[in-house]
């Protein structure tokens, strides 16, 4: 059974275009109420171990260095089918490639500075979550 909350990241190109408040708004309108948020900047580290999957990938480097260039805005999403509706919302990881309307589409500037992260599975919205925010940082 789907889960109804995954966890967004604001990539550090999109903070720095200052887009956070149109992302915000496009993510609300959506449908998605926001349970968690915070402005941050991961360390590499942090980053290395958010995107550990992709160790040995030959982006990898790129990829950690970029996500802890900058501030990133993290969020904690709820809705019916988070997951799934999200990255639809999100639209594939190479802009060239994601669909109209999409925030890649709108806001990306590359497939590496992709605008926004979107938990890929239930279990990982979980772990992404938990990664991002303490407990008390959660609002029901
Ligand atoms: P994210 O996890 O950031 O939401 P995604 O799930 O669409 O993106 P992943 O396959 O998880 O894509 O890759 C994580 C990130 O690594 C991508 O968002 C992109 O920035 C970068 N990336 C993935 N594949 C490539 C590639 N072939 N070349 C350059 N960067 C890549
Ligand atoms: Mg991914």
């Amino acid at each position: 059974m789907a889960t109804n909350r995954t966890l967004t990241m604001i990539k550090p190109n999109a903070v720095q275009k200052g887009l956070v408040g149109a992302i915000l708004e496009k993510i609300a309108a959506s449908g998605f109420r926001i349970v968690a948020l915070k402005m941050t900047q991961l360390t590499v580290d942090d980053a290395k171990k958010f995107y550990d999957v992709h160790e040995g990938k030959s982006f990898y480097e790129d990829l950690y260095t970029f996500m802890s260039s900058g501030p990133i805005v993290a969020a904690v999403l709820e809705k019916d089918n988070a997951v799934e509706d999200f990255r639809s919302l999100v639209g594939a990881t190479d802009p060239a490639a994601a669909a109209e309307g999409t925030l890649r589409k709108l806001y990306a500037d590359s497939k590496s500075r992709n605008a926004v992260h979107g938990s890929d599975s239930d279990d990982n919205a979980r772990i992404e979550s938990s990664f991002h925010f303490s407990r008390r940082e959660l609002f029901v």
